[in-house]
């Protein structure tokens, strides 16, 4: 056999091209800040396209090494079951094919039409709830289905799930340690889950403790922040710890909208709406250390691309 380069799909080509993401430099935000720097995690370059690819394959890894997720010794099959507003909907249905188990999955039958797409063409299995109960109803609705079924299903549970902020704690808060060269002084993330946060905040802690990270959650229940929670109305994660954050941004959904079309048009980037509304949160931290005179390095989180929101209506304003 000659030697060849190329990586198999199944399993480890796959799980192998997750994490190690290109730091992005957000210069235009900062020109007239000389001594901040505004720095962005480019997650879009994961295989799924989000930044859930990280707690959505140690969730999966987890629960294949315990035997309790894929096929069995008597050659039956344990599916995944989870509630999911999208992003780990996809990386779970892209690993799940990958790796050769069925995935379903609950969502709020108002998601946009390009992750419904996503999902299909993965082969995941979606039962719909209603959109007026929010992520909150495709909790309990994959609680109800794990309950009647518990042999079907292996219910990765994103929110209460130890693997989730472990992933970023083991990954993201590294990467990002070894980009910046060790010099980060603040740490941005929105909180949907609150994984990405809790993880990347306890590693960087360790790291460097003087590092101040901030959370970032929209700042009502009704928002447009797709994958994010506003924490006071929500079912609250089981993995999410407050006391971990310095301080916490509110953001309105307009603010996270209007970045997008900044990033957009001033720096070329096509970023989703959550990772707009990092960036408003992030400059808003970079422009009071700018203030009092101090210098600083602002990293946050990108999670995807713009490429599920094109159908937002606020791309064609301004
Ligand atoms: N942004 C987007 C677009 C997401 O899909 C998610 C995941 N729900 C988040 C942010 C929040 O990430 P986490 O679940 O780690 O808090």
């Amino acid at each position: 056999m000659p030697t060849m380069t190329a990586t198999t799909t199944l399993g480890t080509g796959l799980l192998e091209r997750i994490g190690n993401t290109p730091l992005v430099r957000l210069d235009e935000l900062t020109l007239d800040m000389p001594g901040v720097q505004i720095l962005g995690k480019a997650e879009w370059a994961n295989p799924g396209g989000s930044v859930k690819d990280r707690a959505a394959s140690a969730i999966v890894g987890d629960a294949m090494r315990r035997g309790v997720l894929g096929r069995r010794a008597d050659g039956s099959v344990q599916g995944l079951l989870d509630a999911t507003s999208g992003n780990t909907g996809i990386a779970y249905a892209m690993l799940g094919a990958a790796l050769g188990f069925p995935v379903t999955l609950c969502m709020p039958s108002n998601v946009s039409q390009e992750r419904k797409k996503y999902l299909a063409a993965y082969g995941a299995e979606i039962v719909w709830t209603n959109p007026a109960d929010g992520s909150d109803g495709a909790i309990r609705k994959a609680r109800e289905m794990v309950a009647a079924e518990p042999e079907r299903y292996f219910y990765a549970d994103q929110y209460s799930n130890e693997n989730n902020w472990k992933s970023h704690y083991h990954t993201t808060a590294n990467e990002i340690w070894k980009q910046t060269e060790g010099q980060i002084t603040h740490f941005v993330a929105g909180l949907g889950t609150s994984g990405t946060f809790m993880g990347t905040t306890r590693r960087l802690k360790e790291l460097n403790p003087e590092i101040e990270c901030i959370s970032m959650q929209p700042d009502s229940a009704f928002n447009g922040l797709e994958g994010l929670k506003h924490m006071a109305t929500a079912i609250v994660p089981k993995i999410y710890d407050p006391a971990l954050a310095d301080a916490n941004i509110d953001l309105e959904t307009e603010r996270a909208y209007k970045m997008c079309l900044r990033l957009a048009r001033k720096s070329g980037l096509l970023v989703g709406v959550s990772a707009g509304g990092a960036v408003a949160a992030a400059l808003e931290i970079a422009e009071r250390e700018y203030k009092a005179g101090r210098e600083a390095v602002v990293v946050t989180i990108l999670c995807d691309s713009a490429e599920k929101y094109m159908s937002e209506r606020f791309w064609q304003e301004g």
